[in-house]
């Protein structure tokens, strides 16, 4: 494999080893194998990319450079994306399991569709003149960029994560330092490698590996004035104090635990088919999964058989093969805290009805869960409560609708939520009801560069994607003229 060698960190438009030499190992987690080798980045590191990504903020091309070519700059970007798919899809499965074909396919579409949109937007950020209630004065408001912005991604989707980010803070005019998991660098430093046919201003977008130590020098960086981070929640936690001490925003796209409510008029087949599709395929390596079934006690039993009956035959296994369903945990540590919970789970004396352990796939030694679903669960379980980001359904029967409603709300998560039902009014009034950022209504996992994502509670706050995307990384100036100078005696 081509791309599995040591790499160096990319900024201001060149390759750089690490200060201090060190470098860490990334796994295959198909057959749980080093492959890689990516820098631990120092401080020094950090600096050196935070000083590039401000001298390309601050002079040269990028400063200068009209809207309009902005967007052209993004749209070129997706080109080479999708010029360099195969690249780009095979080293996304080798490092972090994902599905070979399924990658080339985004890359072809969705995935590089939010380079077009925000292509589209970057000239269409407009101010307001506001009618300030002020004799003789224009007012008016300009939405300007940050400056430098990090932006540090989880394991579990790098490309996706990194592609929203950038493409957002790039349209709305700032440099980027981008800081991916160290459990899944090397998709995000060969993107640097592809990009070169972008023909980008150096030090626009700047990549330096390693883990939280890398991600706090750069949010302390006095330069970085805005943190995007996507990770779990005491990852949140954590930057949200480190940027609170440089008095700098923050967007966080944290975990979930996000329920499907099957409501007792629900098309059956449908909700089983957007619960196993909303969960399964990724290994639940997905934040928006739908791990928590409320179901209506009296459609229970049916649901878990089709449940059960459309997951028995999925094929897990290697990634790269076209046949496979369900891939491998990404990581090691990630492996282990998955199977640590269902162990937990049966523990706590839900019904493991299928599943629930290790498999070992043909041609592969790496890290497989079997697709698992517990039934027989209540809402006070930790598998009812906290994110497992694995292949672990728990299903909890409800009385009624209302239940349904307090259970789904009954959690710290709310970052998105499916309700099952042939009754769209119905559908609608709980959907008002439901603290979650996303919710679906017969129908679960779409995503679009024009909609909006992100969480309530502790699945974070602020929002990607869409229009409130791009203001997101942009800050209001607000002018004021004087349409007839005159100035009053100051000590009058
Ligand atoms: P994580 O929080 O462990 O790490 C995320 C990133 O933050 C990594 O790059 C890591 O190196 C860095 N980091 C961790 N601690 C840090 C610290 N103290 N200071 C600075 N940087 C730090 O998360 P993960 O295990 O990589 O990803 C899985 C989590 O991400 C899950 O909870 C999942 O739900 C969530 N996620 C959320 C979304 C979303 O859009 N809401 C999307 C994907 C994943």
């Amino acid at each position: 494999m081509t791309d599995g060698h040591d790499w160096d960190y990319f900024t201001g438009g060149t390759w750089h080893s690490p200060a201090e030499g060190e470098m860490i190992e990334s796994f295959d987690p198909t057959h749980a194998k080093p492959w890689a080798r990516v820098p631990v980045c120092g401080a020094s590191d950090v600096a050196r990319a935070v000083a590039s990504a401000q001298a390309a903020f601050a002079d040269g091309p990028f400063a200068d450079m009209r809207a309009t070519e902005r967007g052209r700059l993004l749209a070129r970007m997706a080109t080479a994306v999708r010029r360099n798919a195969d690249r780009l899809a095979q080293v996304e499965c080798t490092d972090a399991g994902k599905s070979l074909s399924g990658m080339k396919e985004a890359l072809t579409g969705w995935l590089t569709d939010s380079f077009d949109y925000y292509a589209g937007l970057a000239d269409k950020i407009e101010g307001a003149v506001i009618p300030a209630d002020v004799p003789n004065i224009l007012n008016y408001t300009r939405r300007e960029p940050f400056g430098v912005v990090a932006c540090i991604t989880a394991w579990n989707s790098p490309l996706l994560i990194a592609f929203w980010k950038m493409a957002a803070a790039i349209a709305a005019g700032n440099t980027v330092v981008l800081k991916p998991s160290e459990f899944a660098s090397v998709s995000t430093l060969v993107l640097m490698d592809v990009l070169a046919d972008a023909d980008l201003p150096a030090g626009l977008i700047n990549v330096v590996t390693g883990g939280a130590d890398t991600g706090a020098a750069l949010i302390k960086h006095p330069d970085v004035r805005l943190v995007s981070f996507t990770g779990g929640v005491a990852g949140g936690r954590a930057v949200a104090k480190q940027a609170a001490e440089a008095i700098s925003p923050v967007i966080l796209e944290l975990g979930g635990k996000s329920p499907q409510l099957v409501l007792v008029d629900a098309d059956l087949e449908l909700a089983a088919r957007g619960i196993v599709g909303g969960i399964f395929p990724p290994a639940g390596q997905s934040c928006i999964a739908g791990s928590r079934v409320l179901v209506h006690k009296r459609l229970h039993d049916e649901l878990v058989e089709r449940i059960s009956a459309l997951t028995r035959p999925a094929r897990i296994g290697d990634p790269s093969d076209p046949q496979t369903h369900i891939g491998p945990i990404s990581n090691q540590p990630h492996f282990e805290r998955v199977l640590r919970a269902i162990e937990q789970a049966k523990r706590d004396g839900a019904s493991c009805v299928m599943g629930g352990k290790p498999v070992n796939p043909e041609g592969c030694s790496g890290w497989f869960i079997a697709p698992t679903l517990f039934t027989n669960v209540t809402p006070d379980m930790a598998v009812a409560r906290e994110e497992v980001f694995g292949p672990v359904l728990a299903i909890i029967a409800v009385e009624d609708d209302a239940e349904a409603v307090h259970l789904a709300n009954a959690s710290e998560y709310g970052l998105a939520a499916g309700i099952w039902t042939r009754d769209s009014a119905r559908a609608i009034q709980i959907a008002d009801r439901i603290g979650a950022g996303t919710v679906y209504i017969n129908t679960y996992f779409g995503s679009a560069p024009q909609s909006p994502v992100g969480g309530f509670r502790q699945s974070g706050y602020g929002r990607e994607n869409g229009i409130e995307g791009l203001m997101a990384f942009s800050q209001t100036k607000s002018v004021w003229l004087a349409t007839r100078p005159q100035q009053p005696e100051p000590f009058a």
